[in-house]
């Protein structure tokens, strides 16, 4: 049953040949037994799920509920989850049961969905290798010796390692997108406003988004389905029709224009992530799609102003743990300057403070022109880019990673280098716009993620592109050994 993709789980329901109960139960016994050796997730939900699943059989007996219903699904630990521990991967909220439920996560329950529990992740999201988690380190199913990317990681983890049949994350500059292609899953983007952030805990909110996480494209969509759709709780959400995913599944990618940065395809990139990706570009192409290269002149750029922009909101968002209201507090504070400082001096972790002497720095007084507002204009610049690209092409597309995962511990020390893991799926966060990454190959048994890039509000297209890749490549089936069937 853990081989299942959600779909065909769902085909499975049903028909009434497993129910809710029994494939709930089986997945628990996976977490207990696999997880140990992962540390995929920080909370599991047993007795919940349980719950939920048996409601979502009574649904199903009285003919209800839709294609979702009675999946289970595996939640980061930053949706706020009424009664649930929400951590966020940190110490600062260690104690936190959110009083309340996110958007993301009461669509998905609203649609019958069962949660398994809540994943694990880099600290505030801030990370692409989820070893900054307070709850220690995640690792990669494929090899435990490297990370899963992050900040996601646990998510990415979980699905790869048949521990959950689907799950949802979050991308600031990359987190769900880089640890897919590192644990060979898929994950999509959506576009900015898409779906809503409300009970998402905030990182950088003009560049946080949303999406789901899976094992086929099939199944980004039936996720996305759920969880796309205005909401007036979030003021950026997008009054924007959803469209039917599912529907638009089988549209193909003949006659399609697909645009190849020839900045992606330079220095830094791996030669087998670049064999992979260009062989699935063969692909693409017998399959009746149009390539040609195309310039995004200032991808150079994302990186930089990005680590100026998100910084700066992590700063403002994250000066609410001050340990009155929520979260950590000292032990004997003398009084409200020591309160503060020590608890925000505890409960936060070494990669977080960076970010919020940075964003504090390139807020203040004198130094706002200097950083803040040079990286705006380079953001509108990139934006720029792709949208005279999107006046050419209509998919651009490229390595997710430059590299596939790497060692534990390898890149912790090194920021910069760390930083760069990201290199291609930031500018997609500054623009806002959607993309996706989906397995297509190996370099020494490690999984390498294609990145698909749409224009604003074309997950349709992409979703679509991505699954007739998918019709003909079986990547996305392959587990890692030990996890299999
Ligand atoms: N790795 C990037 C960062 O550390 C992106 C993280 C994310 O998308 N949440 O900020």
């Amino acid at each position: 049953m853990h081989e299942m993709t959600v779909a065909e789980l769902s085909a499975a329901l049903a028909a009434g040949r497993i129910s809710s109960e029994e494939l709930t139960r089986a997945f628990l016994e996976r977490i207990e037994r696999l997880d140990p050796g992962l540390n995929s997730f920080i909370t599991v939900t047993a007795e919940g799920a349980l719950e939920q699943a048996r409601a979502a059989d009574r649904r199903r007996a009285r003919g209800e509920g839709g294609p979702l219903t009675g999946v289970p699904v595996a939640h980061k630990d930053i949706f706020c989850t009424l009664g649930v521990r929400t951590s966020c991967g940190s110490r600062m909220l260690d104690n936190f049961v959110a009083p309340y439920e996110s958007a993301v996560t009461e669509r998905l329950a609203g649609a019958g969905m069962v949660t398994l529990g809540k994943t694990n992740m880099d600290e505030f999201a801030m990370g692409s290798s989820s070893e900054t988690s307070h709850y220690g380190p995640v690792r990669n199913p494929w090899n435990p010796d490297t990370v899963p990317g992050g900040s996601s990681g646990g998510s990415a983890s979980a699905l790869a390692a048949r521990l959950a049949p689907a799950a949802t994350g979050t991308d600031t500059g990359g987190s769900i997108r880089q640890p897919a292609a590192l644990c060979g899953v898929c994950g999509l983007k959506p576009t900015y406003g898409r779906v809503s952030r409300y009970g998402m805990i905030a990182f950088a909110s003009s560049l946080d988004q949303g999406g789901p996480m899976a094992r086929s494209a099939e199944d980004l969509a039936l996720l996305l389905q759920a969880m796309a759709g205005f909401d007036p709780r979030d003021s950026t959400s997008v009054e924007e029709p959803v469209p039917d995913y599912a529907g638009e599944l089988d549209a193909g990618v003949e006659g399609l224009r697909i645009g190849l940065p020839r900045e992606y395809f330079a220095e830094g990139l791996d030669a087998g992530v670049a064999r992979a990706v260009e062989e699935a570009v063969a692909q693409f192409r017998r399959l009746g799609a149009e390539v040609r290269e195309i310039g995004l002149p200032n991808t150079r750029l994302a990186v930089p102003a990005y680590y100026v922009i998100a910084p700066a909101e992590c700063s403002s968002n994250l000066s609410r743990y001050d340990g009155v209201r929520f979260g950590h507090r000292c032990a004997d504070p003398t009084d409200i300057d020591d309160l503060y400082k020590r608890s925000r001096g505890e409960g936060f972790g070494a990669e977080v403070k960076r970010r919020i002497l940075v964003g504090t720095y390139a807020l203040s007084a004198g130094y706002y022109d200097a950083y803040y507002r040079k990286a705006q204009q380079v953001r509108r610049l990139i934006r720029d880019d792709f949208r005279r690209a999107f006046g050419e092409v209509d998919l651009i597309v490229g390595p997710t990673s430059p590299s596939t995962a790497f060692r534990l511990g390898e890149r912790l020390d090194d920021p910069v280098t760390m930083y760069l893991s990201d290199i291609y799926t930031i500018a997609v966060n500054l623009a806002g716009l959607p993309a996706l990454s989906i397995p297509c190959g190996f370099v020494d048994g490690l999984p390498v993620g294609l990145h698909v890039i749409g224009d604003y509000f074309r997950e349709g297209r992409l979703l679509a592109a991505a699954h007739r890749y998918q019709r003909e490549t079986d990547w996305h089936r392959r587990a890692p050994a030990g996890f299999g069937g």
